[in-house]
């Protein structure tokens, strides 16, 4: 089958013809692998930077969001049969460790990833245990079904806290941003500010619904946000940029007592972070890791097949499997909102 694989370490990913792989454990399931779409994650390994020179083992299949149909299934597997659609959790639990068990599958102590610590998706198969599939009503176009795992970040970021009648501060507006100012609204917010500073990706944010849109780089996001919502501050901040700027203008933007929930992922550990402003004004701080199993894609499966969600607007570029540099190229420009590539009719 063909397939893109870090071969060596280094920058890049080069096509492949590689074998087939098959079911290994009883509960394993084969997918044909339709649509696959890149991912920031993506990104840091078809660079090579450091964090995926420490972590990733060539060669390696890449990639991990993807929307798929069953071939195959494992004599233990009991929910799926050939013919299913299914998109998948990408971080693949223990079902054994403290957290499985108490409900928390999402921060497994022994979590595997899909395309990081395994051969991932970008493949014209895949095979994966049938815990971490999830199975779609047909109806859902297959390019938003590719996406549902970034989707699923912005719904459990979005769904964290209790939306309704509050004025949310979106700050950065990639892939996950945008979803997440859709999210917001389904949600009831009463008014969607975003901070960002890409013009590329400002369009996409209004385009996707939100009310007001600033660019930290040019007006003071602080005094911006304070001006629209009568010197109070925001009530609820969705950090989505990783960008400790942001972090930190969104903090001095809330109202006290406010929710900051933080998905976004920092360049260096530890933060600077304004730890007193947030004492404080009395902030809640949530920190969001992955998608809940499967609370989130029971979310995002029915949000999608009502057509509550419409994820036209992020999906900038389809393209076939073997253009899959010029789709790391445009990825790495951030002109772009989410790109699929095309695997298998
Ligand atoms: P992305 O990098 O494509 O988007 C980030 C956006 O933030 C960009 O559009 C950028 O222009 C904008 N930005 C940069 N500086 C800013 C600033 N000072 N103010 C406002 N915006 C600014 O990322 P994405 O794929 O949309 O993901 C969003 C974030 O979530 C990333 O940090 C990513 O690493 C993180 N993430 C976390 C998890 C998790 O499980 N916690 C999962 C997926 C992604
Ligand atoms: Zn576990």
């Amino acid at each position: 089958m063909k397939a893109i694989v870090k071969k060596e370490p280094g920058k890049g990913f080069s096509l492949e013809e590689v074998e087939i792989p098959e079911i290994k454990e009883p509960n394993d399931v084969k997918v044909k692998v339709l649509n696959a779409s890149i991912c920031g994650t993506d990104l840091h390994i078809w660079k090579w930077d450091e964090w995926s020179q420490q972590r990733i083992k060539t060669p390696q299949i890449d990639g991990h969001e993807f929307v798929g149909e069953v071939v195959e299934v494992g004599p233990m597997v009991k929910g799926l049969k050939p013919g299913d659609i299914v998109a998948a959790e990408t971080h693949i639990p223990c079902g054994v460790c403290k957290q499985c068990k108490t409900g928390k599958m999402h921060i497994c102590k022994n979590m595997q990833i899909l395309g990081v610590d395994r051969d991932g998706v970008f493949a014209e198969y895949v095979v994966v245990p049938e815990i971490v599939l999830w199975k779609l009503d047909p109806s859902i176009p297959r390019e938003f079904a590719s996406v549902m795992e970034p989707l699923g970040n912005a719904i459990h970021t979005a769904t964290a806290v209790d939306l309704r009648g509050k004025t949310v501060l979106i700050t950065g507006a990639g892939p996950i941003g945008v979803m997440a100012v859709q999210v917001a609204k389904v949600s009831g917010a009463a008014t969607i500010i975003v901070s960002e500073p890409s013009e590329y990706r400002m369009n996409m944010a209004k385009e996707m619904g939100a009310d007001y849109i600033i660019n930290p780089l040019e007006e003071n996001l602080v005094e911006e946000v304070m001006k629209l919502t009568n010197d109070d501050g925001a009530d609820v901040l969705l950090e989505m940029s990783g960008n400790p700027n942001a972090l930190n203008q969104g903090i001095n933007a809330l109202t006290n007592g406010g929710d900051a929930v933080i998905l976004g992922v920092f360049p260096t550990n530890p933060v600077p972070f304004e730890m007193n402003t947030a004492v404080f004004k009395g902030i809640n701080i949530h920190c969001i890791t992955g998608r809940k199993m499967f609370e989130t894609w029971q979310i995002a499966s029915e949000w999608l097949r009502t057509k509550k969600l419409d994820l036209s607007k992020v999906i900038t570029h389809v393209l076939p499997m073997e253009e899959f540099e010029k789709g790391f190229e445009i990825m790495n420009s951030k002109k772009s909102g989410k790109i699929i590539l095309k695997i298998s009719e």
